[in-house]
C-alpha cells in the first residue's frame, strides 16, 4: 500500500468532526448578560464593585466549590494569572524562580515582570513534568518559588516537589492550564500547590474565548491576587493593605460575558473529560501494538485529562526519525472541521525548550540593557541546560489531539489505521 506522503490514497479525506464545546447554554448565558447591559462591573477603586460583577463572582464561587478550593480568583487569561501569582508570592528583583523548559512560554517568563530570575530544571523522561531531583539541585539560597506545570494534562509530582518547597520555604505556583479536572490522590490539579492557575482560552478543555482562574487556599494570597488583578496601587490606601511590595497592579479583569460562558463550560467539564479518557483508552488498545510507540505513563494515583496524547517514540525501532513518521501519518489524515487552518493535529516533539528563546539566550527581557539578568551575571541559558527535554524535543515523543471529545469510534479507527499503515510501510520512507 503506497503511503499518502508518497502519492498513495490517504486513509481519510473527510474532516474529523468539529470540536465545539459551546452550545445553547452558552448562547442563553451570553444573551442574559447582553440583556442586562452590564458587560463588566469592575471598578478600579476601593468600592463594593472592586471584586467585579455578579457573573464573575458567581463563577468564582462555582469554580471554588467544584475544585474544593477556598478561593477562586477570575482573571482574563492564565498568563495574567501566572503574573498575579508571582506578584502575590512577593517575587522581587534577583529572586530565583525554578521553572520548566517545556510549556507555554509564560510559565517560564512570568517571574521576569517582577525582576525575578527563571532557573530551568529538567523534566521527567516518562511523565514530562518537572523532575523533583533536578529541582532540588537547582535550589539556592536565592530561590523563592517553583512554577510547576501539569504538562499535557497530568499533575506534577506533588508529593516530592511540595516536600522540597516546605523544606526550603518556597511558594509552589501550579500551572494547571492543561489539566482542568486532572486529579492526584483524590485532589484536583490546580489545588496541589499554593496557587493554581487554569486557562479558559479557545484551545483548552473548556473555554470562554479568553480567561483564567487562580485557585488558592490562602486568604492572604487571595487578597494579594485580587489586588494585582485590579489596579492595586490605586486601591491599597483605601483598604489599608499592610504589605505594599508588588502592589503595582494591572487590569487583568474578566468580563461578565466571559464569566457567564465559563460557568456553563465548567458544568460540562467532567463529561468532556470522560469522553477524552474513553477515546484515549480506545486508541491505546491498538496504538500500543505499534512497536516504536510507547503509551504515555500515568503517575500512580493520578487521573490524566489528556490535553494532548503524548506517546514516546523509539527511533531505533522505527528506523526513521519521529518527524518523518509524523509527517507520514499526517498525510493519511484530515484536519478537524472548523479548524482547517490548524492542520492535522499531530507532530513530533512539543515546543522548543524555552531557554532557547532569544530573551534568555541574549539575556534581555525588560529594556535593552539586560534587566533583570544583570542581577544574575553568572547565569547562562545555553543549549544543554535540560538534557531530558532536549532528547524528547529531538524526536523522543509524538503528540496528537485525536482524543478530542468530538471523535467517535469510526473516526478513531481511521487514526489507528493511519498509524498502522505508516508502521507497516515505513520501509517506503527510508532512503
Ligand atoms: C495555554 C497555556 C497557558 C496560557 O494560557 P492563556 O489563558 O492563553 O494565557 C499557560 N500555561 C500553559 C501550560 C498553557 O498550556
Amino acid at each position: 500500500m503506497t503511503l499518502a506522503l508518497l502519492g498513495g490514497e490517504p486513509i481519510r479525506k473527510k474532516p474529523f468532526p468539529a470540536h465545539v464545546t459551546v452550545g445553547d447554554e452558552e448562547k442563553a448565558a451570553a444573551l442574559r448578560v447582553l440583556d442586562s447591559g452590564v458587560l463588566s462591573r469592575y471598578l478600579g477603586a476601593w468600592h463594593p464593585q472592586f471584586m467585579g460583577g455578579p457573573e464573575v463572582q458567581a463563577m468564582e464561587a462555582e469554580w471554588a466549590a467544584h475544585y474544593g478550593a477556598r478561593h477562586a480568583v477570575a482573571v482574563n487569561s492564565a498568563s495574567s494569572g501566572l503574573i498575579c501569582a508571582l506578584g502575590a508570592a512577593g517575587i522581587g528583583p534577583g529572586d530565583e524562580v525554578i521553572v520548566g523548559p517545556w510549556s507555554m512560554s509564560i510559565s517560564a517568563t512570568a517571574p521576569l515582570f517582577y525582576g525575578g530570575i527563571p532557573v530551568f530544571a529538567d523534566i521527567e523522561p516518562d511523565c514530562f513534568c518537572l523532575d523533583p531531583d533536578d529541582v532540588e539541585r537547582k535550589i539556592t539560597p536565592r530561590t523563592k518559588a517553583i512554577v510547576v506545570v501539569d504538562l499535557f494534562g497530568q499533575p506534577y509530582d506533588a508529593a516530592a516537589i511540595n516536600a522540597l518547597a516546605d523544606k526550603h520555604g518556597l511558594t509552589v505556583v501550579e500551572d494547571a492550564a492543561q489539566a482542568p479536572g486532572a486529579t492526584l490522590d483524590g485532589r484536583y490539579a490546580g489545588t496541589l500547590g499554593n496557587m493554581g492557575i487554569f486557562s479558559l482560552n479557545y484551545h483548552k478543555h473548556i473555554h470562554s474565548g479568553e480567561g483564567g482562574v487562580i485557585a488558592t487556599g490562602d486568604d492572604r494570597l487571595a487578597e494579594r491576587l485580587r489586588l494585582v488583578r485590579n489596579h492595586a496601587e490605586a486601591v491599597v490606601e483605601g483598604m489599608g493593605a499592610a504589605d505594599l511590595a508588588n502592589m503595582v497592579g494591572f487590569n487583568f479583569r474578566m468580563t461578565e460575558l466571559d464569566a457567564a460562558v465559563a460557568r456553563c463550560q465548567l458544568d460540562k467539564l467532567e463529561l468532556l473529560n470522560a469522553k477524552r479518557a474513553a477515546n484515549v483508552k480506545y486508541l491505546e488498545k491498538r496504538l500500543r501494538e505499534i512497536p516504536c510507540l510507547a503509551m504515555p505513563k500515568v503517575r500512580p494515583g493520578a487521573g490524566h485529562v489528556y490535553y494532548v496524547h503524548a506517546c514516546r517514540y523509539d527511533r531505533d525501532i522505527a528506523g526513521l526519525p519521529a518527524a518523518r513518521f509524523a509527517e507520514a501519518v499526517k498525510a493519511e489524515l484530515p484536519h478537524f472541521e472548523l479548524r482547517e487552518k490548524e492542520g492535522t493535529k499531530l507532530g513530533a516533539g512539543y515546543v522548543r525548550p524555552l531557554y532557547r528563546l532569544p530573551l534568555f539566550r541574549e539575556r534581555i527581557a525588560i529594556g535593552g540593557a539586560g534587566w533583570p539578568f544583570t542581577l544574575a551575571p553568572e547565569r547562562r541559558y545555553d543549549g544543554s541546560l535540560c538534557p531530558v527535554c532536549e532528547s524528547l524535543y529531538a524526536g523522543g515523543v509524538l503528540t496528537h489531539e485525536f482524543m478530542l471529545p468530538s471523535m467517535e469510534k469510526e473516526d478513531l479507527d481511521d487514526v489507528i489505521d493511519a498509524f498502522t499503515k505508516v508502521w507497516e510501510n515505513r520501509c517506503e520512507l527510508e532512503a
